[in-house]
């Protein structure tokens, strides 16, 4: 199981993209404008999207995705995500009025998009790899996700506030090499990672320290500009583990 790493900032500009990753070359977790660094031939390869919730930057290249590839596929993509967050995309996105429903078209018997709902703590099973929605407390509904291959796991957290159920994840997953959380603003904008629900490092710190050493700690969602600041924030805190690094483009995790 390989999973690269297509955009993982908390904006953009001069060359960020939003969040999204590779797993192997049929599968998506989360859509962000990442999935846009991809050509065409991969694009038409991707037969599953994963995303944590409904949030743009999560999402934004989905219904592109879909237009760019549909006719050129032999089967539906596949969007897996949780009743709450599908019913939020049916709404607001595939509404026909931002965007066609594309589990409609070309007919309701044989279309371009399946929406599969997905439980909490429920594995689903795709060849040999495991992925699994995991709890996460955004400002809307949301989860992370663990992936688990034959040789390690990881846990991408997704957008999340701090939330002790995500963090039983890690202590129970034995296997656990990596670990992905986002950390989007620095300490002085406590309150705004509050009022939002993201981490900042004073936040994140507390949460750190009950990791199993040998864990590696990606950051991700990094606010565009503030990168440095946020790392070294949250590495100064000397939560007792190796230090956080932030997480980048292209990054390969091999399960
Ligand atoms: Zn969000
Ligand atoms: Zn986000």
């Amino acid at each position: 199981m390989r999973v690269r790493v297509l955009g993982c900032s908390g904006g953009i500009g001069g060359g960020r993209h939003t969040t999204s990753m590779l797993v192997d070359d049929d599968c998506l977790i989360d859509a962000g404008s990442g999935v846009m660094r991809l050509g065409l031939e991969e694009l038409v390869r991707i037969d599953h999207v994963f995303v944590t919730h409904s949030h743009l930057d999560h999402i934004l290249a989905l219904p592109l995705l879909l237009d760019s590839v549909s006719s050129l596929r032999d089967g539906p993509i596949t969007l897996h995500a949780t009743p709450e967050t599908l019913a939020i995309l049916r709404g607001h996105l595939f509404n026909w009025l931002i965007w066609p429903d594309f589990s409609r078209i070309p007919n309701p018997d044989h279309p371009f998009l399946i929406y599969r709902t997905l439980s909490v703590g429920e594995p689903i099973y795709l060849g040999g790899r495991e992925i699994t929605a995991i709890p996460a407390s955004h400002t809307v509904p949301a989860v992370g996700y663990r992936l688990r291959g034959p040789r390690a796991s990881l846990i991408f957290s997704g957008d999340t506030e701090s939330h002790p159920a995500l963090w039983e994840y890690a202590a129970n997953s034995a296997d656990l090499g990596d670990l992905i959380v986002e950390a989007s603003f620095t300490n002085d904008l406590a309150e705004l990672a509050h009022l939002s629900k993201h981490y900042c490092p004073q936040t994140l710190a507390p949460d750190l320290v009950g990791l199993a050493a040998a864990t590696r700690i990606w950051v991700s969602h990094l606010k565009p500009g503030q990168e440095e600041a946020i790392l070294a924030e949250i590495n100064a805190t000397g939560f007792g583990h190796p230090p956080a690094r932030a997480l980048y483009e292209d990054q390969i995790f091999e399960l």
